[in-house]
């Protein structure tokens, strides 16, 4: 067993503190990863301030894990000790459900195990990535490209592949209109992502402050959509919509930028449901969509991808006593674009 440090939280009004966790005995496929760094999602906010229902505190966060390897179980082949790795969204699944099978553990139809705040197969409450070290099983542990620092790897690991996986399964590339909506981790990821595939780019953000960024990105075109002026501009525009927001916005006219065939791929998990009118589908044949992470394959791929596209995340590394402040700012909009603790500070 190895004891690690991490930051905790108690309750959905309470502040991170100092804690102590174990991390199970290694399996005969189990790696122990010494984390170095993890992203801050607003996934992370979402569960640890129970907007997505009730959850079993202390919580420690973070899917967003990067680091190296200290340890393997006796079975181990894919990893070994001075490995670089990271770890998402999911720690386990079933391995046999057809979803798994074809590489969908995201999918798994038995529910796949959640890096935190998930029950593993030892019946354990998982603990994610704000801590020291990590015991996950080989198969869901991602090798980061050696031309990726660790500190950028770290968001790839869950805004990376949110992003990456609708985009690649709606086919974005050349001759593809694409819209992001929200530039915050994820919908920056996008437009990088995007960009690379070949599309055609255009950021659907509130106010045109992050204007400058989103163009250095690789957007070709940056909308306020505080500006009703800017849905009649672009009414019937976009092959393909990445929502990314992270509150209740209406569907229905961001559906109205659909051309024919549209889909608008939903990402963004408020707590409250989204209405979408039939007629915001029908007239144009649109779609409305969601999209969960991705499987471990499409991880690999999308790590591999960025490392020969030369994409990374912007982002701010912050100690752990920064935690509170960081999560204030992520509600406020005020990051660019991805907060990254450095675990060394725990
Ligand atoms: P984030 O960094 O906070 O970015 C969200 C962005 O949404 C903000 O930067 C802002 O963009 C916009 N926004 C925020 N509040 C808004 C409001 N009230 N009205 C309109 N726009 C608003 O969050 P994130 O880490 O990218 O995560 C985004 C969402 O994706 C979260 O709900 C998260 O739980 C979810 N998520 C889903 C998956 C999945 O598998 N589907 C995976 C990871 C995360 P502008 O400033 O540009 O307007
Ligand atoms: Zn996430």
């Amino acid at each position: 067993m190895v004891t690690a440090k991490a930051r905790a939280v108690d309750g959905p009004d309470k502040s991170f503190r100092e804690a102590e966790i174990t991390r199970r005995e290694l399996d005969t496929n189990d790696v122990l990863i010494e984390i170095k760094f993890a992203g801050i999602c607003h996934s992370d906010l979402h569960t640890a301030h129970g907007d997505w229902g009730e959850v079993k505190y202390p919580l420690v966060p973070g899917h967003e894990i990067a680091g190296v390897v200290t340890d393997v179980g006796e079975n181990v082949t894919k990893y070994k000790v001075g490995d670089r790795v990271g770890v998402g969204c999911m720690v386990d699944s079933c391995g046999k459900c057809e979803n798994c099978q074809a590489g969908e553990e995201q999918y798994c139809l038995k529910g796949n195990v959640p890096t935190y705040a998930g029950v593993d197969k030892y019946g354990e409450t998982t603990q994610g990535g704000y801590s020291t070290h990590i015991v996950v099983v080989e198969d869901f542990v991602l090798r980061i490209p050696d031309n990726i620092e660790l500190d950028k790897a770290a968001p790839l690991l869950c805004a990376g592949i949110t992003t990456f996986s609708p985009l690649n399964h709606w086919h974005a590339g050349p001759g593809k209109k694409v819209a992001v909506v929200g530039m915050g981790g994820l919908g920056h990821m996008a437009v990088k992502i995007a960009h690379a595939m070949g599309a055609e780019v255009t950021v659907l953000s509130r106010t045109l402050n992050k204007k400058e960024d989103g163009l250095a990105f690789g957007a070709s075109s940056y909308y306020a959509t505080s500006d009703d002026q800017t849905f009649e501009e672009l009414a019937g525009t976009f092959d393909l919509i990445i929502n990314t927001v992270s509150a209740k916005l209406d569907m229905n006219a961001y559906l109205s930028l659909l051309t024919l065939n549209g889909t608008l791929v939903n990402v963004g998990a408020p707590a409250e449901p989204l209405e979408v009118h039939a007629f915001s589908l029908i007239p144009q044949r649109r779609s409305f969509a969601g999209s969960m992470i991705g499987g471990i394959r499409e991880t690999q791929e999308m790590l591999d991808f960025c490392a020969e596209h030369d994409i990374t995340p912007s982002i701010e590394v912050i100690s752990a006593d920064e935690i509170d402040e960081a999560y204030k700012r992520v509600l406020d909009s005020d990051v660019k674009y991805r907060f990254v603790i450095d675990t060394s500070t725990i």
